[in-house]
This record gives structure tokens, C-alpha cells and sequence, in this order.
């Protein structure tokens, strides 16, 4: 993306705001014109009191009175200019900001899998701020200065050309030296913006983990890394300063030669009486708008150029699109019974080995379908694709005899509710946490959807009841009592297909029973997909689908498939001798109390 590509979409980013923008920039246009006014009405000044009827008029006055009004102008222009740039740059901010985070929320997991959470915040922030600077200086100052540049070249050459060529060469040493400058250290800017997001997402990180830092002791170590990365922030941005710096030198310096030298021309070309001494100061004072100017033209370029990688980062994660989109003739179809097939369904990630393969099924409503297999199996992809994480390349999956394809997203994912292996819970309320599954919840509902997930005497027990704070991720939770408000939350949901990605981890046999008890209730009468690693919910599935390399290559009810003596036969034996031989080098009261898996 080159830079001028970057500042088009920067500009194009102003969206509704963009008519506003045209106003300003119109603005801007009289703004720079009347800037030129001032010079010239110094120089007829000048000319007049030197004994030089300029125009036909011996008398200043004139000449005065325009300059009061050009100035009357020029002030309440940019006074009115300043104030609604200001207030578009901010408006505009929040709405691109909304509009990052909406589209963060609806990439794919694996996008989010792969990007960490604090890398997302930090570029969402940092490039709206980029873009709310940049649009700010461009509506304030950056396209008048442009604007005036463009202009004052051409008018000082008709003015007096001998001395307007010493601002072409100003010109082209500002010009020459920025396109060095930024082509010397736009790698190193690019490699500074990588190191400072590192730097983001490795504070969040710890942030993230910070029970993990100190039970480990890791606080120093943690400090030594995130200190080891602002290191290298700054290593890779002194010498971007350095260079700029030097601009700045440079610039300074050109500036003052110029002067000096409009001066001396100007003072022998008067000798030769090829100028006048008004067009000297006249063109003294150009050469110091023109300076300003350019120096406004070369902090734009600058700014564009700091800006580019955040921007570019912040354009890199707008452009990654959602792995699935409605289609323009995609329905909402209410409420599905729950009838799903899947048939000769392929998916694979990298479009070379697939993850499941021509998987074919059935589920009718209120049926059970165990997917058990392997780590790999495809079991996790399977069910991806039912709720539309990933479309299949090939086959289709039906819901109601529709292809889930044909209907909208948030009308599908209505309609199927999930249970996560690890309960996602907001660092909100329980209450708000459970109104997830159904804002418009009343306090009966709650309670009774609690009741039903054996979540309500613990929520009771608790001061502040529904309003107690589940703590970031539900951290102020036990494992089992997440997962009993996440099942109080797909209750609450009520939807007719149920996704349940069993926990793996072991939870105390009475914290366990009353999960399965929750369990059974929010699987009565909905189709319900697990992906099982309890012996009791693969014993009373409709199905057992058992998965090794993307397919399926056992299925039946649990009797049947150990009668069948494959795969799964050695599975369950291979899961009941775990548990026997777990048992059996306990003391009997351990015994009681382990874990039941199973
Ligand atoms: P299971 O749920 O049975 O453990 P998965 O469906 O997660 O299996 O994985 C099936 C295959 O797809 C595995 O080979 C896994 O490595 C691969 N896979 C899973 N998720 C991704 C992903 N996001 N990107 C690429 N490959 C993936």
C-alpha cells in the first residue's frame, strides 16, 4: 500500500462526514487565497510611501482597508474552520472505533486465535488516534499549506521571476530532502510499530496471567521482558529522530540562506532598476509564507509517514474479512424444529489436508449425537461448521431441510446454543451475564433458568446475589460454578440445537453430578451435539459418531458399538480400566470423594 493509497483511505475513513469535509476544504481554498493578499498589500504599501502611485492610487488607504478586511476574514475563517475540524476529527473517531470493534467481533476465532487480544486493543486505539490527528491537521492546517504552496509558486514567478526561482530551489531542497528521509526511515518506522505492539500484547499477556506471574514468581522475569521489548522500541526509534532531526536543521537553515539571498538579489536587480523596493519586501514576506508553508507541508509528510505503519496495521486487521458472510438472499427463518443433516460435508483448513471428510449424519429433533475420537479427529471442525464458523468446500448441511447457508447468521446462531468446554463468562454481573442468553430476562426468569442449572444456591450464598461480579473471564468463580451459569445461560437462550463441548477437566463428584443434572435439563427436548468425554452422556446418546482422521468410522448407540468390538469398544474398555486402576491405588475415603469421569 503506498502512501498516497494509505492517505486516500485515510481520507475516505470520513464516511457521512466526508460533505462537511468538502465545506472545510472549501474553506481552506479562500483561506490560503487571502493569506496572499497580505504580502501584496504590504508591497503596494510600500511602494506608496516610497512616492509610487501604485494602480492609479497615490494614497495607502485603500490598500488598508482591503487588509483589514482580508485579515477580518482570515480570522473568523480559521477560527471556524479550526472548531469543525475539531469536532469531525473526534465525531469521526468514535464511529470508526465502533466500526473496528464491531468487525473485530465478527472475525473468525481463528483470526482471533492467532492475534493477540492486547495487539487488537492497542491497534484499534493507536490507529483511530493516527487517523484522528491526521484528519485534524489536514482540515486545520496541512491542506491549506498544501493549498498555498501550490499556489504562491506560480504567483511569485509572474510577480518577479529572477527572485521567484530562489523559492523553486527552497522547493526543491524541502522536497529532496523529505523523499530521502522518509525513504531512509520508513523501514525503521514500520519495525518500531512492530516492537511497540509486542510490547502491547506482551503487557496483556501478564496482565492476563497475573495469578500464573506470581505463583511463579515471575514478576521480575515478566518486568526484564516487557523492559527487553521497550528497549528495543527505542533502539529501533532514535535513529528515525535523529533523521528528522537533521530535516529540521536542514530546513532551517535553507530557509534562512533564502532570505538572505532574496536580499542580496533582490538589492542588485533594484540597482539595475529591475525591481522596486516594495517587491522586495513583498517578496521577503512570501519567502516567509512560502517557508511556513512548507514547513507545514514537510510536519504533514512526517506525520503521514509516523502514522503509515499504525495505520497500515489498523487497515491490515479492517481488511480481514469474516470467514462467512450473509448472503443478499439469506432468510431469518424463526424458530427451527431441529432437524440436522450433514451430507458428504469436506472442510479442510489449508485447502490440501482435509479436517473432516465426506461426513454424513442425521440428527432428529431432540436427539443426542455424540462426536468422540482422538485429539484431531475433526470433531471441534464438525461443529464448527454447523454454526457457520467455516462453510464446508464441498457437501451441505441442512437445518429443516435448509441449506444453514441460505439463512442469516444471527438467525442461525439464534437458534443453536452452546456450552463451552471452558464457560466464557463477562466481567459483569451474573445477572448481566446470564441476560447474554436472553436480555429481556425478568428476575423470575433468572432465577428459575438458575434454578434449573443448580447455580442458584451458590449465587444466594453469595452477598450480592445476581449482582455479584463474575470477575474478569469469571475468575471469581469455581470451574464448576461457570459452568452452570453458562448452562443457565443456554437455557436461558432456549435454543432448539444445543452444542456441548464437554469440560475435560475433573470436577469433585457432587460439583459433578450437579453439572450433569444441569446438563439433562438444558439437553431435554433439543438436538444436542456433544463432543463427549463422559462415559454417561456417550451411554445415552441417540448416537455415538466416532471420529479418527476427519471421518467417521464407527457409529451406533454406545450397546451396539462395544458389542461391534472396534474402535470404540476399545475406547470405553481402555476409559473403564483408567478409572479402575485410578481407584483401586486410593484409600477407600479418596475413593469416594475422586472424580467419577464417566
Ligand atoms: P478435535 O476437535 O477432534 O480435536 P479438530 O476439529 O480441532 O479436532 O481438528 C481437526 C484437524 O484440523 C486437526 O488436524 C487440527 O490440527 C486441524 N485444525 C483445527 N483447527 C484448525 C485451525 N484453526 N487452523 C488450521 N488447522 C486446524
Amino acid at each position: 500500500m503506498s502512501m498516497l493509497t494509505l492517505y486516500t483511505r485515510v481520507l475516505e475513513l470520513l464516511g457521512k462526514e466526508a460533505r462537511l469535509g468538502w465545506v472545510l476544504a472549501v474553506a481552506n481554498l479562500l483561506l490560503a487565497a487571502a493569506q496572499f493578499a497580505e504580502p501584496v498589500l504590504f508591497g503596494r504599501i510600500v511602494d506608496v510611501l516610497s512616492g509610487k502611485a501604485v494602480a492609479g492610487s497615490p494614497s495607502a488607504w485603500p490598500f488598508l482597508i482591503a487588509w483589514v478586511a482580508f485579515g477580518l476574514f482570515t480570522i473568523g475563517a480559521s477560527a471556524a474552520v479550526a472548531l469543525y475540524a475539531d469536532r469531525l476529527a473526534h465525531r469521526q473517531r468514535q464511529e470508526v472505533l465502533t466500526g473496528y470493534f464491531e468487525h473485530i467481533l465478527q472475525l473468525p476465532l481463528t483470526f482471533h486465535t492467532g492475534t493477540h487480544s492486547g495487539r487488537l486493543m492497542k491497534v484499534m486505539l493507536n490507529g483511530t488516534d493516527a487517523l484522528w490527528r491526521l484528519w485534524l491537521g489536514f482540515f486545520r492546517e496541512h491542506f491549506a499549506a498544501i493549498l498555498s504552496v501550490l499556489v504562491l509558486l506560480p504567483l511569485s514567478l509572474y510577480l518577479n521571476w529572477r527572485l521567484a526561482i530562489l523559492l523553486f530551489v527552497l522547493c526543491i531542497v524541502f522536497t529532496a530532502l523529505t523523499t530521502f528521509v522518509v525513504r531512509r526511515t520508513y523501514g525503521m518506522q514500520m519495525a518500531v510499530e512492530e516492537h511497540y505492539s509486542d510490547l502491547s500484547a506482551r503487557a496483556s499477556d501478564a496482565l492476563g496471567n497475573v495469578a500464573l506471574v506470581q505463583s511463579f514468581v515471575r514478576i521480575e522475569a515478566e518486568v526484564q521482558g516487557l523492559r527487553s521489548v521497550a528497549d528495543q522500541v527505542l533502539a529501533a526509534q532514535m535513529p528515525v529522530l535523529s533523521w528528522w532531526a537533521l530535516v529540521t536543521v536542514i530546513t532551517r537553515a535553507s530557509t534562512t540562506i533564502t532570505v538572505l539571498a532574496i536580499f542580496t538579489v533582490g538589492i542588485a536587480l533594484h540597482g539595475q532598476g529591475l525591481t522596486t523596493v516594495g517587491e522586495i519586501v513583498m517578496f521577503v514576506s512570501f519567502a516567509t509564507l512560502l517557508i511556513q508553508k512548507l514547513e507545514q507541508v514537510v510536519s504533514f509528510i512526517n506525520n503521514v509517514f509516523m502514522e503509515a505503519p499504525r495505520l497500515r496495521e489498523f487497515f491490515n486487521v479492517l481488511d480481514a474479512v469474516p470467514a462467512v458472510r450473509d448472503r443478499p438472499d439469506a432468510i431469518d427463518a424463526g424458530r427451527l424444529s431441529g432437524l440436522v443433516e450433514f451430507k458428504d460435508v469436506t472442510f479442510s483448513y489449508d485447502g490440501k489436508r482435509p479436517a473432516v471428510e465426506d461426513l454424513s449424519f442425521t440428527a432428529l429433533p431432540g436427539q443426542t449425537i455424540a462426536l468422540v475420537g482422538p485429539t484431531g479427529a475433526g470433531k471441534s471442525t464438525a461443529i464448527a461448521l454447523l454454526h457457520r464458523a467455516f462453510d464446508p468446500q464441498s457437501g451441505f448441511i441442512n437445518i429443516d431441510g435448509m441449506d444453514v447457508r441460505g439463512l442469516k447468521l444471527s438467525a442461525l446462531r439464534r437458534n443453536i446454543g452452546v456450552v463451552f468446554q471452558e464457560a466464557l463468562l463477562f466481567n459483569r454481573s451474573i445477572a448481566d451475564n446470564l441476560r447474554a442468553g436472553k436480555p429481556d430476562a425478568t428476575e423470575d426468569e433468572l432465577r428459575l433458568a438458575a434454578q434449573r442449572a443448580q447455580a442458584l444456591e451458590f449465587i444466594e450464598r453469595s452477598e450480592r446475589g445476581f449482582e455479584t461480579n463474575a470477575g474478569e473471564r469469571g475468575r471469581m468463580l469455581s470451574g464448576g460454578e461457570r459452568q452452570r451459569l453458562s448452562i443457565a445461560r443456554a437455557l436461558l437462550k432456549d435454543p432448539p440445537i444445543l452444542i456441548l463441548d464437554e469440560a475435560t477437566s475433573a470436577l469433585d463428584a457432587v460439583t459433578e453430578a450437579k453439572v450433569n443434572t444441569a446438563l439433562d435439563e438444558v439437553m431435554k427436548g433439543r438436538t444436542t451435539f456433544v463432543i463427549a468425554h463422559r462415559l454417561s452422556t456417550i451411554r445415552n446418546a441417540t448416537r455415538i459418531l466416532m471420529f479418527d482422521s476427519g471421518r467417521v468410522i464407527e457409529s451406533g448407540t454406545f450397546d451396539e458399538l462395544v458389542a461391534k468390538g472396534g474402535r470404540f469398544a476399545e475406547l470405553a474398555k481402555a476409559q473403564f480400566m483408567v478409572q479402575e486402576n485410578a481407584r483401586a491405588s486410593m484409600l477407600p475415603h479418596e475413593a469416594a470423594r475422586a472424580p467419577v469421569k464417566g
